[in-house]
């Protein structure tokens, strides 16, 4: 058994630093880079911000509002050739989309995500990506069916995940991806933390990972764990080359998800949801590392990408950066444990299930700012997952201590009027 007893740290351990800086203007920020890609030489040009392969978030009406900004999306491995040729004659521009795949054509041959993949790069040559995803890329067989997409595709860009360390991002490239997607266990609606305890804290990850890349030409994409446009900012100056986001696009017009009530669903693709909704067996081995969450309807999701498309812009002028290609160069960082002031807001909290009644001592509730779970344009408050660790019956002072899913923080709250009542960073 080993330690690393070096920090490991998230997005919210750490600031960009200000330095002086000559830009006058956000505008003047180059938002849009030009990668020449390792394995497959492919050269492309775009705002290197991505829409997960999730369902909600990968979709077609979600990439027509990215690709006006000139960001990419991964459409869902379970999108049909037939949706596919729906969705080309309505404005999709090809270039700013990737096909997905997971590798269950290893093991049968009949596949369907994999024979989707297929037609659709045979219906549409100038979708130019393929992402191959998987939860967890630290398979032998990973490797292999890298190395077989690539000698079937060898002109395409291939993207590959999910990793989280340096050995493996290099094992991923030299075998034919051209990007890994880095990040297991950081998503909004990933429970493999806390499911299997295993995981390394994202930016922390990011810095080892776009490290290693880089030492053999290869690139990476940061995907899970943004909350704010600032950590998108933060990954970039961590050195992701490439960031993915999920929950930051859900619950949009664009997610193509019934609204019931105001509210809408949104489910990991490990999920008990996901699997029921696109009818596939619980075989008795397969863990449940995905929730369900349902979130306020957030309306369309072009204000939301302004606004993160001006978080990162401001983040560059703050550090230097006249291109965001600059930022990891420009970027220096200060840890801390405390990023927010929330001095006006109020944490209160979703029970789950009560505690008195199932007599569990873990369960999940989510704590909001503020009393409600949504701000003025309908985009959700959630704070973080915390998970109630004990009650303090000794001082009798009826306080709950709840620590976050990290457990990097604990919340003491009064539980007859449920107000959290600070943050106490624990010592790591
Ligand atoms: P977010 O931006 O919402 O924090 O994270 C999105 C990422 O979470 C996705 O791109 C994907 O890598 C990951 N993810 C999506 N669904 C699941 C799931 O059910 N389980 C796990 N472990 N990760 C998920």
């Amino acid at each position: 058994m080993r330690i690393d007893n070096e920090p490991k740290l998230n997005f919210e351990d750490v600031l960009l630093k200000p330095k002086r800086s000559t830009l006058s203007s956000r505008r003047d920020v180059d938002m849009t880079r030009k990668f020449t890609f390792r394995n497959s030489g492919k050269v492309m040009d775009f705002l290197p911000i991505f829409a997960s392969n999730m369902d909600g978030v990968g979709t077609f009406s979600m990439a027509k509002e990215m690709q006006k900004h000139k960001m990419m999306t991964v459409i869902t491995k379970t999108t049909t050739p037939e949706q596919w040729k729906e969705a080309a004659g309505t404005g999709l521009r090809m270039q700013s989309v990737s096909v997905c795949t997971g590798t269950n054509v290893m093991w049968d041959p009949e596949a369907q995500d994999w024979a989707n993949m297929k037609q659709v790069l045979e219906m549409f040559p100038d979708v130019k990506m393929i992402t191959v995803d998987v939860a967890n890329a630290y398979h032998q067989n990973m490797v292999d069916f890298i190395k077989k997409v690539r000698d079937e595709y060898p002109n395409k860009v291939i993207v590959a995940g999910n990793v989280v360390t340096p050995e493996m991002t290099e094992e991923l490239i030299i075998n034919g991806a051209d990007i890994v997607k880095i990040g297991i266990g950081p998503g909004s609606v990933c429970t493999t933390r806390t499911m299997t305890g295993v995981g390394v804290p994202q930016f922390s990850a990011i810095v080892e990972c776009s490290d290693a890349a880089n030492g053999v030409g290869g690139h990476i994409m940061a995907d899970g764990g943004c909350v704010h446009p600032g950590d998108i900012a933060k990954a970039f100056g961590g050195g992701a080359h490439m960031v993915m986001i999920g929950g930051m696009l859900a619950g949009h017009d664009e997610s193509e998800q019934p609204v019931v009530d105001g509210r809408v669903e949104f489910y990991g693709m490990s999920s008990d949801r996901a699997r029921e909704v696109h009818g596939k067996r619980k075989d008795g081995y397969r863990g449940n590392e995905g929730r369900l969450i349902s979130l306020p309807h957030r309306g369309p999701v072009e204000p939301t990408l302004e606004d993160i498309l001006g978080g990162v812009r401001s983040a560059c002028t703050y550090i230097g950066a006249r291109r965001l290609k600059d930022m990891a160069k420009c970027a220096s960082f200060v840890t801390t444990n405390n990023v927010i002031n929330r001095v006006y807001e109020r944490n209160t909290k979703k029970h789950r299930t009560n505690q008195r009644e199932t007599g569990r001592q873990d369960q999940e509730v989510e704590f909001f700012q503020g009393d409600q779970e949504s701000d003025t344009q309908g985009r959700p408050l959630l704070v973080r997952e915390m998970v109630l660790c004990c009650t303090d019956t000794d001082s009798n002072r009826g306080q709950e201590c709840w620590h976050d899913t990290t457990h990097r923080h604990v919340v003491w709250s009064i539980r007859h009027i449920g107000l959290g009542m600070g943050w106490i960073p624990v010592a790591r």
